[in-house]
Parts: structure tokens; C-alpha cells; sequence
């Protein structure tokens, strides 16, 4: 065995012992399982008319972009997004990537730098870590959701410019950001706000216009928002909202944008019909938190902000037990444990659809419920 294979060995045999060794497993398309793993809480990405728009624009533009955006890789689809991305969030502008990850690493990286400090709430997303790590800023990660700490981190950034990185409703936990505290502690010390609203487009605020809609925050100078286009819209890609300012200069700086091939035309135009539907249908969201509402106060947990509901597990073989038992009673939810969980409380994750007939919904509460049940799991412990 080679040294590689060996370390390769180690390390798995370590992720077995810890319960954390995890693994692919493909869906079928016929898959009957009702899945609550995923983000599509709309049910838009199987949409008819996205999955025509989506088809259509594969037919008459190909299957990729061809090269980055800066070079020809920027159709009109592309600019047709943009403009309607901002519309609907009410921004002056809108850049879109091909992923969500790299409009975090976009927004953060063009931003920051070696004389910047990013101050980040304990629970931001990966894509939001790699970012502040890459921007090569100094970090400061401060408890979740604790304004007057981020309001001390940013009183002691003396000179230097500064960043704040939260996110709109939170991917795991599924509660809200104080949103009007840090802005306004941004605001004192001429910060940035990034917030990364990929839980909360499509999903919150009047019509799924997002969490910095609802606060009146979008003509806000120092509130940048991410997005991502693979979730609520049910398709691919990312976005960053804001200022036209701050758009022509990520345009211009940000290297995760300047040298990626841009957004493929099928999820730019499938993401680009699921925001016309969004836009027609602004009560379609609202389901969202009626049925999560539901689901909470059946499982005991605390209510979602937004789609996604958390229920903590006494430890990692637990929550990959339930998970199993809710799959063999056929209903698919996420499993979330270290080092996804910045705590260490493995979780159950598990969304909420409005794509789902009610029969299939109601089938579903039971079974989780009758999985968490059984596990004798007390869920009422705080997810903080
Ligand atoms: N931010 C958050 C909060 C997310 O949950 C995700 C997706 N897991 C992303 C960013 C990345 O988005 P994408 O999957 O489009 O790369």
C-alpha cells in the first residue's frame, strides 16, 4: 500500500469510528421517495414552463455558455436575468454566476483584502467561510445572531474598511438574521452588510421578494445581496444584488466571476421562467410557512423562519438512524452532521414544499413524526 492509500485508509477509518463517513447515493428519475432533502421548496424546477424554458434555450443556444462573461459568454439571457433579478428585489443591479458558491466567493473576494476586516456570524455558510479565507482579510466570527458583537468587532476595526456576513434565513437552523441591528451597525461604522439570501429568495417577504425587501433595505448603500438561482427558482446559478456601483466593480475584480465560464443558457433561462412564475403567483410562498408551521408544531421544534426546519439529535448515529427510518418509510430528509454543524448538534434538515399534493404532505408529517417518536429523541432541546 502505497503512502496515499494508507492515509486514504486512515482517514476513512477514522470518519467510520466518529459515525461521519458518508456517501453518494444516486437518485433514480422515477424515485417515488416525498423528499424534504431538498431546496426546491416551490416545486419550480419541475415546473412545465421552466422545464421548457429551460430546454428551449438549450436547443437554440447549446448546452454551455461557451466562455467567462467577460469574453462572449454573456448572452442575452444573461442580461434578461439580471435586469429582472434586480426588478424583483428591487435592486439598481444584478450580476449572475454559475453558482451560488461563486457569488459568495465574488462578492466577499472583490470586496476584501489583506487591510479588510470580515466579521462573520458563527453559522454562515461554507461558501461564505472559503470566501473570507480566500479574500485573505483578517476574520473575526462572532456568536450567531449577536448584534452587540458585531457591533464590538466593528468598533475595534479602527481604520480598516469592514464586512459583515450573515445570512437572510439561516441554511441549517432555518431562523432569521436580525437584519435591522446589523445594518444599523453597519451603517455607524460605514461597513458592509453581505447578506446571503439563498434561503430567503422565493421564500420570504412580500411575494419571495427576500428578507432585505421586507426591511426596506434594497436602495440601502451598505447592504449587498448573494442568491443563488438553485433553490427556491429550481434551477442553477448564482447572483449578487446591489448598487450599479458595486456590480461593475465585482465585474471587474472578482476572479471567481471574471474567469468561470458563465451560467449555462438552460438554467439561465429555467431560473429566469421560475422568477416570471414567482412574480404571478406572489401568494406561492406563503404555503411555504403554513405547511412548516404545521410540520414544527407536530415534531415539537421550533418554527422556520423560511423553508427549512431543524430538528436536533442527540448525537450522529442518531440522526443517521432516523434519516434511515424516514427513507424506509419513504420520505427523504437532509442529515447534517459535524463539520457542517459549527455546534456540533447533528441534525435533521428537513424543507418545506408547496409542490407536494396534500395527500403526499400530510404523509409525510406522519411518518416524521412517527420517526422521531420512536427514536424517543427529545427535540425541544434549543437550536439556539
Ligand atoms: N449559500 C447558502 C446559504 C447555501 O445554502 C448554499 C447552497 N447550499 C449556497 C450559498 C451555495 O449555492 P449554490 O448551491 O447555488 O452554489
Amino acid at each position: 500500500m502505497s503512502g496515499w492509500e494508507a492515509w486514504f485508509a486512515g482517514q476513512r477509518a477514522a470518519r467510520e469510528d466518529a459515525g461521519l463517513q458518508r456517501t453518494l447515493r444516486p437518485r433514480a428519475a422515477d424515485d417515488d421517495v416525498i423528499d424534504l432533502a431538498n431546496n426546491d421548496y416551490l416545486g419550480l424546477s419541475g415546473h412545465p414552463e421552466v422545464r421548457r424554458a429551460a430546454a428551449d434555450a438549450a436547443l437554440t443556444w447549446g448546452a454551455g455558455a461557451g466562455a467567462s462573461r467577460l469574453v462572449t459568454g454573456t448572452t442575452t439571457l444573461h442580461a434578461d436575468l439580471e435586469r429582472e433579478l434586480a426588478g424583483f428585489t428591487g435592486r439598481e443591479a444584478a450580476l449572475v454566476f454559475s453558482t451560488g458558491y461563486h457569488a459568495n466567493l465574488s462578492a466577499v473576494t472583490a470586496l476584501a483584502d489583506k487591510q479588510t476586516l470580515i466579521v462573520s456570524d458563527a453559522h454562515v455558510h461554507a461558501s461564505l467561510i472559503d470566501a473570507a479565507r480566500l479574500s485573505r482579510a483578517a476574520i473575526e466570527v462572532v456568536p450567531h445572531n449577536d448584534v452587540a458583537a458585531v457591533r464590538a468587532a466593528l468598533a475595534a476595526a479602527g481604520d480598516r474598511r469592514a464586512i459583515v456576513l450573515t445570512e437572510s434565513v439561516f441554511s441549517v437552523l432555518g431562523d432569521a438574521a436580525p437584519l435591522t441591528g446589523l445594518a444599523a451597525a453597519c451603517a455607524d461604522h460605514d461597513a458592509l452588510l453581505v447578506v446571503d439570501e439563498a434561503h430567503g429568495l422565493g421564500v420570504v417577504g412580500d411575494g419571495g421578494r427576500g428578507l432585505v425587501h421586507a426591511h426596506g433595505m434594497a436602495g440601502h448603500p451598505h447592504v449587498v445581496t448573494t442568491a443563488t438561482l438553485s433553490k427556491s427558482l429550481g434551477a442553477m446559478g448564482g447572483a449578487v444584488l446591489g448598487s450599479a456601483a458595486l456590480i461593475d466593480h465585482l465585474t471587474n475584480r472578482a476572479r471567481p466571476f471574471i474567469f468561470d465560464t458563465g451560467l449555462a443558457p438552460a438554467p439561465t433561462a429555467g431560473a429566469m421562467a421560475a422568477l416570471r412564475l414567482l412574480r404571478g403567483r406572489p401568494g406561492l410562498p406563503s404555503r411555504i410557512h403554513q405547511r412548516g408551521a404545521e410540520l414544527a408544531d407536530r415534531l415539537g421544534v421550533r418554527r422556520s423562519a423560511g423553508a427549512v426546519l431543524s430538528v436536533p439529535m442527540p448525537s450522529p448515529r442518531a440522526a443517521v438512524a432516523a434519516q434511515a427510518a424516514a427513507l424506509a418509510a419513504g420520505v427523504r430528509v437532509g442529515c447534517f452532521r459535524p463539520p457542517s454543524v459549527p455546534d456540533g448538534i447533528s441534525r435533521l434538515r428537513i424543507t418545506t414544499h408547496t409542490g407536494l399534493d396534500d395527500e403526499r404532505w400530510e404523509h409525510a408529517v406522519e411518518v416524521l413524526a412517527r420517526v422521531v417518536d420512536d427514536l424517543g429523541v427529545s427535540t425541544g432541546r434549543a437550536v439556539h
